[in-house]
């Protein structure tokens, strides 16, 4: 969870020597079936930092609910107690505030730091009337990005075309409230597709109605941003139709050779199984002068249409496949290995 903010290091040392001192005692881990965290308050000299991590440690399991519900199966385990959703957790009695470069929790009094308390009455007009929306809803750095607060929103959204993106994008994604909006402004960032590829694939999820959304939204799309809404697409479809109508879309994305043409690629090899010509209109991609990335994906596909037990490929795929395992190249490598199952 990106909580940058120079507000917060007071909590981050904390954190740093609280790890240190739960790996120690033995504090954080697995106990019998359980798993254990103890956020300890040193006699009352860390207390605020103890209990902003546990605030923050809930809000991450609020906010990665499907993550762990899918690590945890993995393992064979399940969550047994369920964690509170994230619109709880957000309107809960919880309070924090930033104020004077530094994190503080709020209380009818006044304001709480580790071992500093300011009262009420010292308050700056300014910093009273931050004091008094913190005494209605928590304002630390997720509560905000999470709800989000219409600020946070609009200055996200437009971090969705820089360097950031890929933080905006993971608060986005998991805002409390997704939209069919969003959905769009996130497709839309298009950018760097492979950073972005999960925040919209949680978010399609997430937003009633994506599927219409994401194809009428096609027409208008090119490179990254079609190859996230291709993305969002196979996350989303079902049934015979939504599958039919995904493939006549990655099929006319692999004549190209921009980003799109790279998630069209591995898509068909994630859902194209059975599909009468696609395993040789995606080798024909490595027929053309492509970039590696895109050379790669072909790669990936070919292999996923192939896996046992589906049937071998065919000769001239396999050629192909000798071809390209000739290259000191990620694709290459992959097509080595692909290679020595068949
Ligand atoms: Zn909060």
């Amino acid at each position: 969870m990106y909580t940058a903010s120079s507000a917060n290091n007071g909590v981050y040392e904390y954190l740093s020597e609280a790890v240190e001192d739960a790996r120690d005692r033995d504090l954080w881990g697995a106990d019998g079936e359980r798993l254990e965290w103890t956020f300890r308050d040193y006699a009352g000299c860390a207390a605020r930092s103890a209990w902003v991590w546990e605030h923050w440690f809930r809000l991450a399991l609020a906010a990665d609910r499907d993550r762990f519900t899918r690590l945890a199966d993995k393992h064979g385990l399940s969550l047994g107690d369920e964690p509170s959703p994230l619109a709880d957790l957000l309107a809960g009695d919880e309070r924090y505030v930033e104020l004077r470069g530094d994190l503080w929790s709020v209380s009818e009094d006044g304001l709480h730091g580790d071992d500093r308390f300011v009262d009420v009455t010292e308050l700056t007009d300014r910093e009273r009337k931050q004091y008094a929306t913190a005494r209605e809803r928590c304002l630390c750095g997720p509560c905000t990005k999470l709800r989000p607060e219409p600020r946070f929103r609009a200055a996200m959204l437009n971090m969705l075309s820089g360097e950031n993106a890929p933080s905006a994008a993971w608060y986005l994604a998991r805002t409390a409230e997704p939209s069919p909006e969003l959905l769009v402004a996130l497709v839309r960032a298009g950018g760097e597709m492979h950073d972005l590829v999960p925040e919209v694939e949680r978010c399609a999820r997430r937003v009633p109605g994506a599927w219409q959304t994401l194809v009428s939204l096609l027409p208008d799309l090119r490179g990254g941003a079609l190859g996230l809404a291709l993305y969002a697409l196979a996350e989303v479809a079902r049934g015979d139709d939504d599958r039919r109508t995904l493939l006549r879309e990655l099929d006319a994305s692999l004549g190209g050779s921009d980003e799109a043409a790279v998630a069209a690629a591995e898509l068909a090899g994630r859902i194209g199984g059975g599909v009468p010509g696609l395993p040789g209109r995606l080798a024909a991609v490595l027929d053309r002068d492509v970039s590696d990335r895109l050379r790669h994906s072909a790669v990936l596909g070919l292999v996923n249409l192939h896996l046992p037990p589906r049937p071998a490929p065919d000769p001239e795929i396999r050629v192909r496949l000798e071809r390209e395992a000739e290259r000191d190249t990620e694709a290459g490598k992959l097509a080595t290995w692909a290679l020595t199952m068949y």
